[in-house]
């Protein structure tokens, strides 16, 4: 033991442990196994708060040994197999050494139990429910704990346990203030007495614990609680240095977030977004990176719900400062206490990438690039933060350079007086969008149109709804409605030549088609709104566009199913439409062989599959008719074709 001072007790007086202790410990002892390691986690962190209060007292009420140093002492005796972990804490007098160490006044052990014994036998909680001391008890076969509580009238106690139904507690003599611990090693156990293992240990769960931990002498925990200290007392390396060790990295964070806050909750917390995401790279889901602490005591490494899971690419540290060491544990059984710190840094953090986004728009652009995918994943996923995620995103459209980004506000101070909606396209690149059918309409008006290219944004889209009160509308819905040209730019239109069908004639037309295409359209209909293009696949349903059935039948959702009917649209001004409804009166046969290829064609466009092989054998037949066709015109046989 590593007490300079002769300590002698009385015989002991042996007492019963409390009932629901006596389960604790009978589950504790013979049937947990695993992340035994976590009995060291809670006695140090025992003994950080025993610290944390003796502090705490010390400024009104010296007590005894005023000048014994705060630290956590750990010494591991390899031969003797034993572990011996002293603070000079606050230590406990008789009284509390029976209330603390023989009974439990928590509410929470019942549900601590169920869950022990329902199978799932998660033992890293038994902290959060007030229990941690008995987690000695997986790895001792005999616990005794001297302890010697601050006040003046105190002499010092021990008290012993082999974990069975009972408990001595004797008068001791000669023990200084706090409390010490010592740990016979159980048979399988032995693994904890070497100084390497404890070491690494407390590396991993308590290297930010505020005192000084001390293993065979030598300091351990040499991180500091960095978040805890002011901004300006920070240097960039050192915060660097924290990144590397909290995040597990080589490299240097792109983006990191120091902040504390007082109100509704006392919050410190210190984020960072890592150079590289690895998820990107499909090296599998990222695991959430922040840890939970309070009161710098590690509560829960990697936590899966202090953050949203679309911020799964973060690292650092959330500590929840506020909270009296005694009822934290308590507090965080609370799970709308978690919400609340959850809900409190993720506005932070959003707001802190807005202020990215306007002071450093290159930074910003590169966290976009990277780590854009999660925000557009939030917005799917969480409603609540919706409309800052918003602002957040970045795209492509109409009015951009090719690679270059706009956000939906500045879209907004763009937009035409008369357009009340803002319009997106989806495409596999920015080629194929502006080829295809769906913004010839918007570019003659001199609408901008958004370039959704990943697969997500239409979701993403169909989640927000609308932007700053402006709905957000696909291109490829059917019943859109396009503001009128205005005069000017009527003016600017070339005077149509081209002669187009009259409405009986297209209307007969649609009907014809119809007939030949059945099931695979729901309706054949006249285009207001196409001008070089002779068809395209329009949406009836406002909530779905192709993109969006694409990527559900590429999931293997609905796959099964049959492309949910569209309208088809046709340009009554343009050649091939016009020339269908000639060849209709002159050789059915092949119009409908024609009027197929257009769908299938306008389905192409729209981003949908096609089965290719009946298309690949009805194109050769077109062709065959083409070149036929041409037999007059009678080619050179030395001058090739293209
Ligand atoms: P919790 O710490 O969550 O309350 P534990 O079972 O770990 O539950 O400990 C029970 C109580 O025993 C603590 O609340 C504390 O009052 C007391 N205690 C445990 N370890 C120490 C220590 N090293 N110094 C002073 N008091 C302690």
């Amino acid at each position: 033991m590593d007490m300079n001072v002769e300590t002698a007790k009385s015989p002991g007086e042996t007492r019963e442990f409390q009932a629901e202790v006596k389960k604790i410990l009978d589950i504790v002892i013979n049937s947990l196994y695993t992340e035994r390691e976590i009995f060291l986690r809670e006695l140090i962190s025992n003994s950080a708060d025993a610290l944390e209060r003796y502090r705490h007292q010390s400024l009104t009420d010296a007590g005894v040994d005023p000048e014994l140093p705060l630290e956590i002492k750990i010494v591991v005796d390899k031969d003797a197999k034993t572990l011996t972990i002293t603070d000079t804490g606050i230590g406990m007098d008789r009284g509390e050494l029976e209330t603390n160490l023989g009974t439990i006044a928590h509410s929470g052990t019942k549900t601590f139990l169920t869950q022990l014994t329902d199978g799932t036998k998660d033992v890293n909680l038994i902290g959060q429910f007030g229990v941690g001391f008995y987690a000695a008890f997986m790895v001792a076969g005999k616990v005794r704990v001297s302890s010697r509580s601050f006040r003046q009238d105190d002499t010092g106690h021990v008290w012993e346990s082999d974990g069975g139904g009972a408990y001595t507690i004797s008068a001791a003599s000669g023990l200084p203030r706090g409390t010490s611990i010592v740990l016979e090693l159980k048979e399988d156990a032995a693994e904890f007495a070497d100084p390497e293992r404890i070491k690494r240990i407390i590396k991993q769960y308590s290297s930010f614990v505020p005192f000084p931990i001390l293993v065979d002498g030598e300091a351990v925990n040499t991180v500091q609680a960095l978040w805890t200290k002011s901004k300006s007392e920070i240097s960039d390396e050192e915060y660097t240095e924290f990144y590397k060790f909290v995040g597990n990295a080589f490299d240097e964070p792109l983006l990191r977030l120091h902040f504390d806050t007082d109100a509704p909750l006392a919050i410190k917390a210190l984020l960072f977004v890592p150079k590289d995401n690895f998820e990107k790279y499909g090296l599998g889901r990222t695991e959430p990176g922040v840890n939970l602490y309070c009161q710098r005591v590690l509560i829960e490494q990697h936590s899966k719900t202090i953050l949203p899971e679309w911020l799964r690419f973060l690292k650092g540290v959330i500590d929840s400062e506020d909270l009296p060491l005694n009822i934290s544990r308590q507090a965080l059984q609370d799970s709308s206490l978690v919400r609340k710190i959850n809900s409190v840094v993720t506005k932070r953090f959003l707001k802190h990438l807005e202020e990215t986004a306007k002071n450093t728009p290159e930074t910003y652009e590169t966290f976009w690039g990277d780590f854009g995918y999660f925000l557009k994943e939030g917005v799917v996923s969480d409603f609540g933060h919706r409309e800052s995620l918003g602002k957040l995103l970045r795209f492509e459209s109409s009015t951009t350079e090719p690679g270059k980004l706009t956000s939906l506000a500045d879209y907004l101070g763009r937009m035409k007086i008369a357009q009340k909606e803002i319009y997106y396209i989806h495409g596999s690149n920015r080629e194929a969008i502006e080829a295809g059918p769906y913004i010839e309409a918007f570019r003659k008006r001199n609408l901008e149109v958004i370039y959704t290219m990943d697969p997500i944004d239409d979701f993403v889209m169909g989640h927000l709804a609308e932007f700053e009160g402006k709905k957000l509308v696909s291109a490829d819905r059917g019943d859109i409605e396009l503001p009128e040209l205005d005069e000017d730019m009527q003016d600017k239109q070339q005077p149509e030549a081209e002669q187009e069908l009259d409405k009986t004639q297209t209307t007969d037309l649609a009907a014809w088609m119809k007939g030949v295409l059945g099931d695979r359209v729901k309706e054949v209909k006249e285009s207001k709104r196409l001008e070089g293009s002779p068809a395209m696949i329009v949406n009836p349903d406002a909530h779905m566009t192709s993109s969006m059935e694409r990527v559900m039948r590429a999931a293997g959702r609905q796959a099964d199913l049959p492309i949910s009917a569209k309208d088809l649209e046709i340009n009554a001004r343009h050649p091939l439409i016009k020339g269908l409804a000639t060849l209709r009166q002159t050789d059915e046969f092949f119009a409908r062989t024609v009027a197929e290829q257009i769908l299938d064609n306008a389905m192409v466009q729209a981003g949908l599959l096609i089965e290719p092989r009946n298309m690949v054998e009805r194109t050769y037949r077109i062709l065959e008719r083409a070149v036929s066709g041409s037999k007059g015109s009678a080619i050179p046989r030395d001058q090739k074709p293209e």
